[in-house]
């Protein structure tokens, strides 16, 4: 029978795990059997215990990986390399960013399916839709950190002590994090605005009820891509969009930053000028921070830092490993979806001609078969060559 390994996550303060107590009893239908590492779902307040119930094992981390056939997780691995041939691994393994590592999972011999790759508009993916499952966490914990940080309130309030005046928040980047902060923020009662350089997102901004910040033409144009996601502007457009921007942004009390384009540096949006010019008691939140940059100048990964001027720059670029229990939960199902059509009759059977599957299986046989992360290699090996 094909046994599924739950490994827990190595990065640093990750606290979310691949498979939920309740996910078990669901991937224990599809007629496989699933071995938890021991204290893998701790942080996430799911307990050996719970697993056990669920119809689990549990083992050390070194018996996971020598008896299962299939390995999941969130991020890859820090120990990846006792992944053996001929097994799966599959979780979000950012091949676009990090295609050396699909190069040794390949020598390896692993298949190493990453959900990141998947097809996010065909409808029948959108169970699988781990990115999107964990945007919306990320941008629901966007507007509530920014509100924990934010020195005043958010709604407008008429009490015996006086009115207060809503809080203007600001979003840029309207996909799916920055319409879950706009929506957040608008449900805690703030006056929201959102940017996004992406026309159809503006009318996503539109149909939450928030206002779109209009930046007369700056930053709009050439970002958009024919799969759905912004591509990167072009310098002087670029330029033109933050010092718009930077025009902008210093009448609103909050600005929650949730910009990417896929295998690019985060464009900054929020630029020092922007921030010198903020009021004191501002937050500005940037979900793009990370190891590449952010949208924000000077914001720190993780970090919580002061500007001269008094505006907090809080680094949130893993928001989804803060609220672990419904990131987990979410990502499972994502997972769950995706190992039903991997193993279809209680072992895994690969079809690299289905188009969900084509996208999302980076190695195989030895080799590296997606098509996008071998280009990648290929532009490497021509630049060192
Ligand atoms: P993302 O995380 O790649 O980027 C976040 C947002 O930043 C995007 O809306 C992008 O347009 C914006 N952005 C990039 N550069 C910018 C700049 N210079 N200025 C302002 N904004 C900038 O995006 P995502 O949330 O993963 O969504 C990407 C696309 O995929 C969207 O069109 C989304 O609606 C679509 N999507 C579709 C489905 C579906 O059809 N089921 C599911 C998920 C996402």
């Amino acid at each position: 029978m094909t046994t599924v390994g739950v490994l827990e996550e190595t990065g640093e303060g990750e606290r979310r795990v691949a498979l939920t107590p309740d996910g078990v009893q669901r991937l224990r239908r599809l007629g496989v059997e699933v071995t938890v590492q021991t204290g893998a779902g701790r942080r996430a307040w799911f307990g050996d215990e719970e697993y056990v119930a669920a119809g689990a094992a549990t083992a050390g981390r070194g018996q996971v990986y020598a008896t299962s056939d299939v390995l999941v997780c969130l991020d890859p691995p820090a120990d990846v390399g006792e992944a053996r041939d001929g097994q799966l691994l599959v979780g979000l393994l950012s091949p676009l960013t990090d295609p050396g590592l699909a190069q040794r999972l390949a020598v390896a011999g692993v298949t190493a399916v990453s959900l990141d790759l998947l097809p996010r508009t065909l409808s029948r993916a959108q169970a699988m839709d781990a990115l999107t499952s964990q945007a919306n966490v990320a941008g629901y914990q966007a507007a509530i950190v920014a509100a924990e940080a934010y020195g005043g309130y958010f709604p407008m309030l008429m009490t015996a002590a006086g009115t207060t005046r809503p809080a203007q928040v600001l979003v840029l980047g309207a996909g799916v994090a920055g319409l879950q902060a706009v929506a957040t923020a608008r449900r805690l009662g703030a006056l929201v605005t959102a940017y996004d350089v992406r026309d159809a997102a503006r009318a996503d901004i539109t149909s939450t009820g928030a206002a779109v910040l209009d930046l007369a033409g700056a930053g709009t144009g050439s970002a958009e891509r024919t799969d759905g996601y912004a591509g990167e502007l072009a310098a002087d457009e670029a330029a033109a969009q933050q010092r718009a921007l930077a025009a902008a942004i210093p009448r609103f009390d909050v600005v929650i930053t949730t910009a990417q384009v896929p295998g690019k540096r985060p464009p900054v949006l929020v630029p020092a000028e922007a921030l010198a010019a903020m009021r004191p008691g501002s937050v500005v939140v940037d979900l793009a921070a990370g190891p590449h940059g952010g949208n924000v100048a000077g914001s720190v990964p993780e970090q919580r830092t002061a500007t001269a001027g008094g505006v907090t720059v809080i680094g949130a670029g893993r928001l989804p490993s803060t609220m672990p229990q419904a990131a987990s939960t979410a990502y499972a199902r994502n997972l769950i979806a995706l190992l039903a059509a991997l193993i279809p009759q209680g072992s895994v059977a690969l079809d690299l001609g289905d188009e969900i599957q084509a996208a999302v299986v980076v190695t195989h046989g030895g080799k590296v078969v997606n098509p996008r992360v071998r280009e990648l290699l290929d532009e490497r090996k021509e630049i060192r060559s």
